[in-house]
């Protein structure tokens, strides 16, 4: 059976990467960049205070105490732009140009100005609370790389050089379709025999936190006919079309008769993943498409293994998939022979410092309510029967 791995290597190489378009840089969190960021100019742009203080010469204040004499002032955005003179000072706040003349910055505290003079209490070293022009960044510089997403930090980044428009790896259109005869909406009240759709709030969900435009389709029940004709449709207006339910060995299972009925381009429909074995990975038209067993929990792994690493393929992510971490496993789980487990777990640090994996407490696969606890997944490998607690495991974080 395929391994993990190899299913997220097809994944990304059927992945093709959506056309780039330029967005506002107020609409960009989240984005994935789609060209190096330049820096304008330099960072800081002049010599810049650190410190309100006064601007001195660091020689006339090694006999400190001294008194100079205050000929100016500069503050942030108003400088001071003459010659600063042996036996003087300026008056300086913080963010405000070091004049000319001017090799340091005495904090206010330890200063006293009264009659057009300054006394300064203790000597500067040359530099002191000075960040010279351009010690952060020089213009030219390449602040930020194609592929890296955009989050706060980097905003104000690209806000700092200018960049009120920038280019980004367009947002898929997914589309999202729960199967199942049982299914009813949130909205209503389950009658014997059926229960509410949970699938496509948490498909919906992840497929957002992926970057992706999200459209939810009416429910589809477990019928060969509608099904085919809801994933035609569905695929000629999206990227990738995510269907829950339906790839099992069950009598009503069609979702995999509806895309070999359309002719769809089947990749893989079985992992050696526990749970979500029956995953099903297909190309209609121009969507890729992805089957993800019913069971709430399974749909949880299997889209944030696969049909995530598509979504952020497809908006230029060079490192699409989830990054594996270590962990200490802070009880024994059980493994399965034939196939890798992905088991729900709580990360916590231990008092040493250390990232521990506490496995959840929970009844099964079918547990989603149980799994609302899980921060991420254990990675127990194919073929190992147990892996004991205190042991070093591979772990991956779900995205919230
Ligand atoms: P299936 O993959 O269709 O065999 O479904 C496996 C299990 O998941 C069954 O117990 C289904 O009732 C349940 N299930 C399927 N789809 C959903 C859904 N959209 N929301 C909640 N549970 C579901
Ligand atoms: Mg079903």
């Amino acid at each position: 059976m395929l391994s993990v791995s190899e299913a997220i290597r097809i994944v990304i190489e059927q992945a093709r990467q959506l056309p780039v378009e330029r967005v506002a840089l107020e609409r960009a969190l989240g984005r994935v960049l789609a060209e190096d960021v330049r820096a304008d100019s330099d960072l800081p742009p002049f010599d810049r205070a650190q410190m309100d203080g006064f601007a001195v010469r660091s020689a006339d204040t090694q006999s400190a105490p001294v008194r100079l004499r205050v000929v100016g002032e500069s503050a942030a955005g108003l400088g001071w732009h003459e010659e600063m003179r042996a036996g003087e000072a300026v008056r300086i706040m913080t963010g405000a140009p070091v004049p000319h003349g001017a090799d340091s910055v005495q904090k206010v505290e330890v200063t006293g100005e009264g009659g057009g003079f300054v006394e300064i209490a203790e000597a500067t070293r040359e530099g002191q609370f000075i960040v010279p022009q351009a010690s952060e960044v020089s213009a030219g510089e390449t602040v930020l790389r194609k592929g890296e997403t955009i989050n706060a930090a980097r905003m104000a980044a690209l806000a700092s050089f200018g960049c009120a428009q920038i280019s980004v790896g367009a947002r898929p259109r997914v589309a999202v379709l729960a199967t199942g005869t049982e299914l009813v909406r949130v909205d209503e009240k389950p009658a014997e025999d059926q229960i509410r759709d949970s699938n496509s709030f948490s498909i919906g969900a992840y497929a957002e936190l992926s970057g992706a435009q999200v459209e939810r389709l009416p429910l589809a029940n477990d019928d060969p006919k509608v099904l085919r004709r809801e994933i035609r449709e569905a695929a000629a207006r999206s990227d990738a079309l995510i269907l829950s339910g339906g790839v099992s060995m069950g009598v009503y299972d069609f979702t995999k008769t509806a895309l070999r009925s359309l002719d769809a381009e089947i990749f893989f429909e079985r992992v050696s993943l526990r749970p979500g074995k029956p995953t099903v990975f297909a190309r209609l038209d121009n969507a890729l498409v992805f089957g993800l067993p019913g069971n709430p929990v399974s749909v949880s792994v299997t889209f944030n293994l696969f049909a995530r690493t598509a979504l952020r393929a497809m908006q230029g992510d060079p490192l699409p998939a989830l990054v594996e971490e270590r962990a200490i496993l802070t009880r024994t789980v059980k493994g399965s022979v034939e196939r890798a487990s992905y088991l729900p777990a709580i990360l916590l640090t231990s008092e040493d410092g250390r990232l521990m994996a506490e496995p959840l407490k929970w009844g099964g696969s079918s547990d989603f309510v149980a799994f609302t606890r899980a921060t991420a997944l254990i990675i127990a490998p194919e073929g190992v029967r147990s892996v004991e607690a205190g042991e070093v495991v591979k772990i991956v974080r779900l995205p919230s």
